[in-house]
């Protein structure tokens, strides 16, 4: 299954260049707009515009990286352009109303089936397309800078890959600067990206710490989520108040007791708050 993804996405710059169809631009300055309309469809929303400069060839390395640290999402390729993927869903997903009983004549229903594939594949799950990856660019650290730095806050809003729910909740993440330093921006764009997918939230930590470390060239870095999971709230599994807290801590903040101390202190803070 990974070893398809990974030839696949070895060979990604050749289909990359000849795909007319994909987000991702070469031109990094671009700013990115998904039109979100198929031509099949007769869809009339406005086009989703993402404020967000892509880096797809950044896109595929760190993807290739999160296979061979065994954290990437099972994937398939499956050669769709999104506008076929969106049709693809539009078509099942009217199937899926239809079997529950529900009247797609209906004017308020007639158009779920189209806003679901557009959702789908242009907000909440465009996170799967590593051609969307966020533009890292990276400074050299001339101040050699090595205390940490610490993005807290940072809003998580994914869905679970066992139920397609929301999971809810916020991402604190630091590192320790050595040879690069990043924009704060791009931590919250690389969280927001692996959060565009299905997920669980163990591997959503790794992904985010992993794609942090290939871009940073360090593993002194800490991720922690905490996050409310509505599959479990609306279902009645569990209480309603539970929330679920991961992490994945690397270098120093593994074994550096004080390091790993001032990064819990800095996240409880305002938890407390
Ligand atoms: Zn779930």
């Amino acid at each position: 299954m990974q070893s398809h993804l990974a030839k696949f996405i070895a060979t990604a710059s050749s289909i990359d260049a000849s795909n007319a169809n994909g987000n991702g631009s070469h031109n990094e300055d671009a700013l990115v707009v998904v039109s979100g309309v198929s031509p099949d469809l007769d869809l009339d929303d406005e086009p989703i515009q993402r404020s967000q400069k892509t880096d797809p060839d950044l896109g595929r390395r760190v993807a290739q990286f999160l296979i061979e640290k065994g954290v990437a999402t099972p994937q398939i390729e499956t050669g769709l352009d999104d506008a076929e993927k969106r049709t693809i869903i539009a078509r099942n997903f009217a199937e899926i109303m239809r079997a529950l009983g529900l009247d797609l004549s209906d004017d308020s229903l007639a158009d779920t089936p189209r806003r679901v594939a557009q959702m789908y594949v242009d907000e909440i799950f465009y996170g799967l397309d590593w051609r969307n990856f966020p533009k890292c660019t990276t400074v050299e650290n001339k101040m050699g800078y090595s205390s940490m730095v610490i993005e807290r806050n940072i809003n998580v809003q994914s869905n679970c890959e066992h139920h397609f729910v929301i999971i809810d909740g916020r991402a604190h993440v630091a590192y320790i600067p050595k040879k690069k330093v990043l924009g704060l921006s791009k931590i919250n764009r690389v969280v927001e990206y692996f959060a565009k997918r299905p997920q669980i939230q163990e591997r959503l930590t790794e992904q985010i710490f992993y794609a942090l470390s290939y871009i940073l060239e360090t593993e002194d870095i800490a991720v922690l989520i905490h996050a409310k999971h509505y599959c479990v709230k609306s279902r009645g599994v569990e209480d309603v108040n539970s929330d679920t807290v991961t992490s994945k801590l690397g270098g120093v903040f593994l074994t550096n007791s004080a390091t790993r101390s001032e990064f819990m202190r800095a996240v409880n803070s305002i938890a407390a708050a």
